[in-house]
């Protein structure tokens, strides 16, 4: 086990990484010095399944309530949120009490918001089990969805803690793996060259789930936690952590949420980035090599047949980091350095429209 730790402007806080460390949450929390009066597990339908019992029994306690959410994006609704509060409420949740976010990023955003907001804040802990979840686990940044928008309604709220069980991600799919890979190839191109060398030869996902993954992981962390620690709210440099999202983002709203995952939609974005970056700084990036890894890795690299570049653009438009009707893309110059650049809303849709178009005549 190791401990990374987390500094924000507004908290400090532990990420505790291991192997079965979830048996044994009680020692970590114990460690905290709190002394919670009570604890309400949120987690999700398929998670409930496979670790929620380890984890009651790790708190060697008996004031742990549990909600269960279903499974997937759909659980961040304000319907699913109300229930959590009920249930919190029922079970006499008060403000000494930690709600403990069991599961992906999904419970860790949904459970995060409803630390946030219930009783004006009480205290939580992430226990992520996926991936992804290395990366929305860390920052502070909790939401549930609105119908017009993707995480349009949350708050910046940190945990008391993290405890990251890499045991975990055994369970999960190839499809979920290579979701939160992407994650991972973003936080290495964004700032780390060390880990991009690292993670560059995984070239399957059975080659990923072999690895040295703690290792990898608290690369990738320490990449988020840099970050966050020198811009905690999103002023400026932790905008870097959107690099593939603002395109990635509009081709989940517009393929409809499920349909394909976070990560698999960030490498379409990341690769698009990639070519607008060569474009507008006049460089090579030598995006081919990266078209190669990604397939190799299960990733489409290119933007989804059905979807065009009137509709990306006017869901880009949406994104909360639109402003003054320009569009703010991570453009990267090379491994480790990025910025963020301002497109007029045309120039951007030309360029779309013409990368669908050239993919269309290679088809
Ligand atoms: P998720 O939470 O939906 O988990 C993916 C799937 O894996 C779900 O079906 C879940 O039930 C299942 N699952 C979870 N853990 C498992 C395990 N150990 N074994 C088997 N199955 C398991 O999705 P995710 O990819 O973890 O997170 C995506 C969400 O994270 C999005 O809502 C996105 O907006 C959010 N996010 C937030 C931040 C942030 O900074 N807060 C950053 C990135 C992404």
């Amino acid at each position: 086990m190791e401990t990374i730790h987390i500094q924000t402007k507004s908290k400090d806080y532990p990420l505790f990484i291991g192997n079965g460390i979830r048996h044994d949450a009680n020692s970590f929390i114990n460690s905290l010095g709190k002394n919670y009066s009570s604890y309400l597990i949120i987690t999700d339908s398929a998670v409930e399944n496979l670790y929620l019992q380890d984890v009651v029994n790790g708190l060697k306690t008996d004031n742990v309530f549990t909600h269960i959410v279903p499974s997937g994006e759909q659980a961040k609704s304000i319907d699913h949120y109300y229930e959590c509060l009920t249930k919190a409420l029922e079970s006499g949740l008060d403000r000494k009490s930690c709600i403990i976010a069991l599961g992906g990023g999904v419970v860790g955003d949904l459970a995060g918001f409803v630390a946030a907001t219930y009783m004006r804040g009480i205290a939580f802990i992430q226990m992520p089990t996926t991936l992804l979840a290395h990366d929305s686990s860390v920052g502070g940044k909790v939401a549930i969805n609105h119908p017009l928008g993707k995480n349009m309604i949350g708050a910046f709220y940190q945990p008391d803690a993290v405890i990251y069980d890499v045991e975990t991600l055994q369970s999960l799919n190839d499809t979920e793996w290579r979701s939160g890979f992407a994650e991972v190839i973003k936080h290495a191109l964004i700032w780390d060259e060390q880990l991009f060398n690292e993670v560059r030869n995984i070239r399957s996902i059975e080659q990923l789930k072999q690895s040295d993954l703690i290792s990898i992981l608290k690369r990738a962390i320490n990449v988020k936690a840099e970050i966050v620690a020198k811009d905690e709210k999103e002023s400026n440099i932790r905008s870097y952590l959107n690099f593939g999202h603002t395109l990635g983002h509009a081709i989940e709203a517009e393929l409809g949420y499920g349909k394909i995952s976070h990560g698999e939609a960030v490498a379409i974005g990341m690769i698009f980035a990639m070519k607008l970056s060569e474009r507008h700084y006049q460089i090579d990036l030598n995006i081919d090599a990266y078209e190669t890894w990604f397939q190799s890795l299960g990733f489409q690299t290119t933007v989804p047949a059905n979807l065009t570049a009137e509709k990306l653009i006017d869901t880009m438009k949406k994104d909360k980091k639109a402003a003054h009707g320009k569009i703010k893309m991570i453009l990267i110059k090379k491994i480790g350095k990025v910025e963020a650049v301002s497109f007029e809303e045309a120039a951007l849709h030309q360029f779309l429209k013409n990368e669908i178009e050239r993919k269309m005549e290679n088809a």
